[in-house]
């Protein structure tokens, strides 16, 4: 019985770390103060409502472990209404423990802001979570003894081993396995910011090439024109060749460090017919400089509305071309295709190259993070894009031969249907 209670009561206190997976698993954002307000209400909330009556008016749970929990990645604001809940859940449920049980809460508010003191100032979180975990579960029994010695030495089993090894076991698997995942999610999100950098520089690198070739043409047409008499026709015929250069070089280069600088975090109507030809046209260069020719096979002639954070799909669209790219290069007549095509409620982007390909074994491992097969690569590119693409309520097919060439299918649903959200699928 007593065991049933403590894994329920230990449930509850996990809550937030659940939800936490759940909640921000495909997102590329880390935990803000409102989600642990509400899911560390929610778990005492519950905790309370299950609790366990051992003597009448006397409720034991794990109130201790939520306050530790949302002092330490909340603050104090969060301490403060677990506090208010607390009182008037307790007032309203009523019985003897009424003061003893609030007085103990009360003090495990004050010991949590003392170690949230401590933690925040330290590296040494472990040892702050074993001294916390021993303070606040010693505490407790301690106070109520001192209040009410019949009700310790009544159930000395409970109090002297049971409450405190389950708020000991408690804060230390809550808080060690939050920590955890949290600092995972930023090592991520740090990570893939580098990796968008990394993928921006080599395509910088072609860019600055290939932005000589308009310059010495346009050089070559100002130096005829400058030492040849030439007749006013040719004149104005060099002079419109040079401007429609700049103009081109000018619009690759300002799309280029729309795409280098950081990202917006805000989602709106985005035409994804115009990001694709943007992006053709800033990995042109990068394509060449790899001997790959790159090709918009088909695309639809009315622009294409999708809602999307137009700069994250820009990153998209940079990390399966760049793969296509880099998986053609020792390739002789390397191509690499996109289109557009408009399915049902669908928009439907296929990017084709006719590189390296994968095994199953390969594409079973697809979007895991840092799985890459180059010696230079980060393995983030395509977990990035996956889990922007599900974001958006989008999926992912892919279909690869070794040898013969990769074909990812993205499906993304166009404004009107973009509420409905199907799962990713890799095939
Ligand atoms: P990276 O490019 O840094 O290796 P990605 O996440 O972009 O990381 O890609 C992960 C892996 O997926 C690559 O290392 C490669 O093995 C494989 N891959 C992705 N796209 C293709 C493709 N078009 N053709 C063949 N392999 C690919
Ligand atoms: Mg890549």
């Amino acid at each position: 019985m007593i065991i049933k209670h403590v894994m329920l009561q230990l449930f509850f206190a996990l809550l937030p770390f659940i939800l936490f997976n759940v909640y921000y698993r495909d997102k590329l954002q880390n935990y803000s103060k409102k989600f642990i307000i509400i899911t560390s209400s929610l778990s005492l909330f519950l905790a309370m409502t299950f609790s366990c009556n051992l003597n009448s008016g006397f409720y034991f749970d794990v109130r201790h472990i939520i306050m530790y929990f949302g002092v330490i990645f909340g603050g104090l604001q969060t301490g403060c209404i677990l506090l208010i809940e607390f009182f008037v859940y307790r007032l309203y449920i009523g019985g003897d423990g009424i003061w003893t049980g609030s007085s103990v809460f009360l003090c495990t508010f004050f010991l949590s802001l003392f170690f949230n003191q401590i933690y925040k100032s330290t590296h040494r979180m472990t040892l702050v979570t074993c001294m916390a975990g021993i303070v606040l579960s010693i505490h407790p029994t301690l106070i109520l003894y001192l209040n009410q010695p019949h009700m310790v030495t009544n159930y000395l089993f409970e109090h002297m081993v049971v409450f405190p090894l389950q708020y000991l076991i408690g804060i230390w698997l809550l808080t060690t396995l939050f920590h955890k995942a949290a600092s995972d999610k930023a090592l991520f999100i740090n990570c893939s910011q580098n990796e968008k950098f990394e993928a921006i520089s080599h395509v910088a690198a072609s860019l600055a090439h290939e932005v000589r070739n308009p310059l010495t043409a346009v050089k070559g047409f100002l130096k005829l024109i400058r030492y040849s008499s030439l007749e006013q026709g040719k004149i104005e015929q060099y002079i419109d060749i040079s401007l429609m250069e700049i103009d081109r070089t000018e619009s690759v280069i300002s799309e280029y460090l729309s795409i280098a600088k950081p990202p917006s975090k805000q989602k709106g109507k985005t035409n994804l017919s115009h990001q694709v030809q943007v992006i053709i046209d800033v990995m042109a260069s990068y394509a060449i400089m790899s001997n790959v020719e790159i090709e918009l096979e088909h695309k639809p002639v009315v622009p294409v509305w999708i809602i999307a954070n137009g700069d994250e799909v820009k990153q998209v669209l940079v990390n399966f071309m760049k793969n296509a790219i880099e998986a053609c290069v020792e390739i002789p007549q390397a191509k690499v295709s996109l289109s557009l095509n408009l399915v049902d409620r669908n928009v439907l982007l296929i990017i084709k190259d006719n590189g390296v390909g994968m095994s199953a074994d390969q594409i079973s491992r697809l979007g895991s993070i840092y799985y890459s097969t180059k010696s230079s690569g980060t393995g983030l590119g395509l977990t990035y894009s996956f889990q922007v693409i599900r974001a958006m309520g989008g999926s992912i097919a892919v279909q690869s031969e070794p040898s013969e060439g990769t074909r990812f299918t993205i499906s993304i649903p166009l404004l009107d249907y973009a509420q409905e959200t199907p799962a990713t699928r890799i095939s």
